[in-house]
């Protein structure tokens, strides 16, 4: 069985055993380790948290083949197997009895002066002040304007995001086959002097999300964070927030069920 496999762990004691752990049993059964990244891996195993499993996919630049994550930290939501299960998982591997879970991604396109710089999240982005100031911006819909949001910011969250950051501000845990963005208030002002909805909205995939800073309201520079990661901009001319073709794909094995894994992570 001639699969090329590349291995990435974080830093923990208990990832760096299991790393060694793992290549001395995919060693003996004949699968090629590669000592680093290849675009033409066949897997990627991701050693760690769900922060490893996104640190990962941003190094990489959103890897192509399958990937298989081991929890060794903390919450493991994209994790698929436990430490324990090494010889279970390189069993089913070998058997071919998985299937793949494609996620999918959102990106954001900001356009300044200067050109138009793209980001592309697996959990969301998120469009939010510099400062402590509130923001204003005007949003459209496929291109028709539908408010002036005034508050701490907008994140949209893809529908595997939905259970991160989008919930803790009360947004809506999405099943991953539903292809849409989320799009979810932070701390959303509703007062006389400004009007924002409250809850998030649902888009569909073929439409975006229009943003322009208002022109009215003295704005300082915005950021964009996309899975944790910030990209600082002095003078934005528009932001579009869209589906994106990028797919990200995990490994599932036969047990795995998007509600019973929401059930043991939340309740
Ligand atoms: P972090 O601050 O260590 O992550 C916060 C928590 O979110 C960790 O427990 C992490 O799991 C978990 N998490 C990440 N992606 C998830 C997902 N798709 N579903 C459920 N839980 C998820 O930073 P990080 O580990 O680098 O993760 C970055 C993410 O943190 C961002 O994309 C954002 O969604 C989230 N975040 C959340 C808040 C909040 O809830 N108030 C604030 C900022 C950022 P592990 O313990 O397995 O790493
Ligand atoms: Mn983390």
């Amino acid at each position: 069985m001639n699969r090329k496999i590349f291995i990435y762990a974080n830093d923990s004691e208990m990832s760096r055993k299991t790393e060694k752990n793992l290549k001395q049993k995919l060693d003996s059964s004949g699968f090629t380790l590669l000592p680093s990244y290849r675009a033409d891996a066949d897997l990627l195993v991701c050693i760690g948290g769900d922060g490893t499993f996104l640190e990962v996919i941003h190094r990489f630049d959103f890897p192509p083949m399958p990937i298989i994550g081991i929890n060794t930290g903390h919450l493991g939501f994209f994790q698929e197997i436990m430490p324990s299960m090494l010889d279970d998982f390189i069993f089913n591997y070998s058997q071919g009895r998985y299937s793949i879970q494609q996620l999918s991604t959102v990106k954001i396109a900001v356009k300044t002066k200067e050109g138009i710089s793209q980001h592309v999240g697996l959990n969301e982005v998120i469009i939010k002040g510099q400062s402590t100031c509130s923001v204003h911006l005007n949003i459209s819909i496929g291109g028709s304007f539908i408010e002036r949001f005034s508050g701490d910011g907008l994140l949209i969250a893809t529908p595997a995001g939905s259970t991160a950051y989008n919930y803790s501000l009360g947004g809506s845990i999405v099943d991953p086959r539903l292809n849409i963005l989320q799009v979810t208030p932070i701390a959303p002002m509703n007062t006389t002097a400004y009007r924002s909805f409250t809850s998030s909205i649902l888009l569909p995939s073929d439409l975006s999300l229009g943003v322009v800073t208002d022109a009215g309201s003295k704005q300082e520079g915005l950021s964009v964070v996309y899975d944790g990661y910030t990209a600082d901009y002095a003078e934005i001319e528009e932001i579009e927030v869209s589906f994106s073709d990028t797919l990200v794909n995990l490994m599932r094995f036969e047990n795995y069920d998007f509600w019973t894994k929401v059930k043991s992570k939340f309740l």
